[in-house]
């Protein structure tokens, strides 16, 4: 057997399991030696019968005594009815709906069964535990630390551990790219060593060093990744753009409102940072609504100025467009060509006719173009430009790195463009510096004055109508609301609010009066963007959304936002909708709807009546939560990681520390081929 193995070629394994360890991305021997433990179930207590106590968790050997099925009357349910014994007592055993189990364990059978012992009319008995014969060698599925695989895509855990176990042999074939000199610095165990262990751990102690051993390794590779990466990209000369001051305190001027102090002061650091002859690589980090764009603007004014194009990518249609509309009011007073490319709009604000997406390409690849704005359709290969230099991605979690490089790319072949990456989702200052190295931040921490802080309400089902009294009042008054459900169609086994029934409902019945908008992802973007500038005229006064809504939107008239099933999504997510309403002088209100009468869900929610600021609430949520949960999906851009955890920073220390060592040994890994290797095509994308 070798790592590449198709798993086909596996005992037990046949065309049906096959295609369901495809689900899980598992195809060769070596992805299922990679498809490690989430948790283990704690049966080292092996205890024997007579000794065992209520509610215990234990693991017990002994031998079938009687083993038989019989059906229950009323419900049909199959039960299989056993009893065990050891040396010392008799235990009944008693599983449901796993009649198969006679023909897998006989009487006079020794086997090894873990499980809780709970007590019924007749005494102790443990219930559907999980079994083994004894006689076939060692006990993966009921004794000492059993792994517990979090996916397994309809295979049983029981199956997944013995096609574990079958590869663990491949341990040690495989090989590590850790150079040993570090290994050997930081006493790490062999990663054949640590594979083993962590699947079938003897001990908690070995559970430790194994975890410890591939966690190290894998944020190894993340620094390394990120250190290389500007390395490589501080070896490259970036266009200076000089500050256009005069220009930039005019449009400054013209705003419909002051800069707060953190605008002045993050848009100030990145028009130095495009000053110097080196690409900027720029965070700019600012809850939602603290006014990023306009800061963003500044900057691309004064590339503007100095004869180069920006490229701003936003994540939707939706956002784009938006971006469009505002900045070329914003910049009404200014002679900024703002061009907006997405799959479906082709616009130029000095263009008097429309354009074609053919025509708007050439001007943009022209130099006709100093702002030119769009989805991920700026990446598409017919894109090309005059002399871009400046790329600001909007949301970047929202982005994978290779369609930024893909963005960034298109600049000229002999320089880099400077980079400034926008986001909402706040990281940890410590975290971005463990992680992202020095990578320069400009934190926008404060939100525009004037705005009346938003109201939150958690409001239960007793009190659903006074909510819509309350709607109605504010739309009478002239103001506009959002209403979020977490579901497009009904589902009955999800139990929760479809924006479909809660339309027909709400604009059949309870809004009759008004005029209801019904948006979600399924519509064409043609149907979504005209909806939306209905919504943003005030034509529309109330729109039942999904999470389609959920970045960036900025109406500011619109000043309720109320959630449905609040309880079913993130405190992020949940922080974002109500992000949507407070952007006007208007008193907004957020209210979330529960039916949940979980305490920890009502606690989750309480946060949000606690926290206004996305820092706090981020906080929150790692409580509740954990990072892996919050940070570690594939959405909020982290990189994704199996067993290390970005929060350790002891353990983050120490492998920064040996990729430095790494680099100064050998600034291009020449000397660490496998590395290189390791690393491959990624090694000079990862510019954050
Ligand atoms: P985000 O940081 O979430 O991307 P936006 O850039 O969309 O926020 O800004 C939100 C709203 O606040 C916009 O309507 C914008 O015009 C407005 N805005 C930005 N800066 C200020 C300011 N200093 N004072 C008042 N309103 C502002
Ligand atoms: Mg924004």
């Amino acid at each position: 057997m070798q790592l590449t193995t198709p798993i086909s070629e596996l005992s037990q394994v046949g065309v049906a399991t096959a295609k369901k360890l495809a689900r899980l991305s598992i195809t060769t021997a070596g992805d299922l030696l990679w498809h490690l433990p989430r948790r283990y179930d704690d049966f080292s207590e092996r205890v024997r019968i007579e000794d065992l106590e209520l509610d215990q968790k234990v693991n017990l050997v002994g031998e079938i005594q009687m083993i038989g099925n019989k059906r229950t009357h009323r419900s049909r349910m199959h039960i299989t009815e056993a009893l065990i014994a050891d040396d010392t007592d008799v235990l009944r055993v008693i599983w449901f709906n796993q009649p198969f189990i006679t023909k897998a364990l006989k009487i006079g059978d020794q086997v090894s069964l873990a499980g809780k012992i709970t007590e019924d009319f007749a005494g102790l008995v443990m219930i559907s535990p999980s079994y083994e014969r004894l006689n076939a060698g060692q006990a993966i599925h009921t004794q000492g630390l059993v792994p517990v695989y979090d996916l397994t895509a309809e295979l049983s855990a029981k199956q997944v551990r013995s096609l574990v176990k079958q590869v663990l042999p491949l341990a040690h074939i495989i090989s590590s790219a850790l150079p040993s000199s570090i290994q050997n610095k930081y006493q790490l165990i062999t990663l054949a060593e640590a594979l083993k262990q962590i699947h079938f751990p003897t001990s908690q102690l070995e559970l430790e060093s194994a975890r410890n051993r591939i966690a190290f390794e894998e944020l190894f590779i993340l620094q390394l990744r990120s250190q290389l990466a500007r390395l490589q990209a501080k070896s490259h000369d970036a266009l200076i753009v000089a500050f256009a001051e005069q220009d930039t305190k005019e449009l400054v001027a013209t705003l419909p409102f002051t800069l707060t102090e953190d605008q002045r002061r993050s848009a100030w650091e990145i028009i130095q940072g495009l000053g110097q002859a080196k690409p900027m690589l720029r965070l700019l980090e600012g809850d939602v609504g603290t006014g990023k764009t306009v800061v963003a603007l500044l900057a691309m004014l004064n590339v503007a100025r100095a004869g180069y194009q920006s490229a701003l990518m936003a994540p939707t249609e939706l956002l784009a467009t938006q971006h469009y509309e505002t900045l070329t009011r914003l910049a009404s007073t200014t002679d900024l060509r703002i061009a907006l490319l997405t799959r479906t709009q082709w616009r130029l604000n000095i263009a008097s006719e429309k354009l074609s997406k053919a025509k708007l390409i050439k001007i943009i690849a022209s130099g006709g173009a100093d702002i030119i704005l769009g989805t991920h359709a700026l990446i598409q290969e017919q894109v090309t430009f005059n002399n871009l230099d400046f790329v600001v991605i909007d949301e970047q979690h929202r982005f994978g790195v290779e369609q930024r490089r893909a963005l960034m790319a298109k600049s000229s072949s002999t320089t880099m463009p400077h980079l400034l990456s926008m986001t909402a989702t706040p990281i940890p200052r410590s975290l971005t510096l463990a992680l992202y190295d020095d990578l320069d931040i400009s934190i926008i921490k404060t939100k525009p004055k004037g705005r009346p802080a938003i109201i939150t309400k958690i409001v239960e089902e007793p009190d659903r109508n006074k909510a819509y009294d309350y709607i109605a009042t504010q739309i009478k008054a002239g103001r506009q609301a959002f209403i979020i459900c977490p579901l497009i169609d009904p589902s009955d086994i999800l139990g929760a609010r479809s924006v479909t029934e809660e339309y027909e409902r709400l604009s059949q019945s309870v809004f009759r009066d008004f005029s209801v908008g019904l948006l979600h992802g399924k519509l064409k973007p043609r149907d979504k963007d005209s909806l939306m500038s209905k919504f943003a005229a005030g034509e529309i006064n109330i729109l039942v959304a999904t999470s389609v809504i959920e970045v960036g939107i900025d109406v500011p008239n619109a000043v309720i936002m109320m959630i449905e099933n609040a309880d079913r999504f993130g405190l992020a997510q949940l922080h974002q909708y109500r992000g949507r309403v407070g952007r006007g002088e208007h008193q907004s209100y957020c209210f979330l709807m529960t039916d949940s009468s979980d305490d920890k869900a009502r606690q989750r929610l309480n946060a949000l009546l606690e926290h206004d600021n996305g820092f706090d609430l981020a906080k929150a949520d790692l409580q509740f939560r954990g990072p892996g949960e919050v940070y570690g999906s594939v959405q909020s851009g982290f990189p994704e990681l199996k067993i290390a955890s970005l929060f350790d920073f002891e353990l983050m220390k120490k492998a920064k520390e040996a990729a430095q060592t790494i680099l100064t040994e050998s600034s291009d890994l020449s000397l660490y081929p496998d590395l290189k290797n390791k690393l491959g095509e990624t090694a000079d994308a990862h510019l954050e």
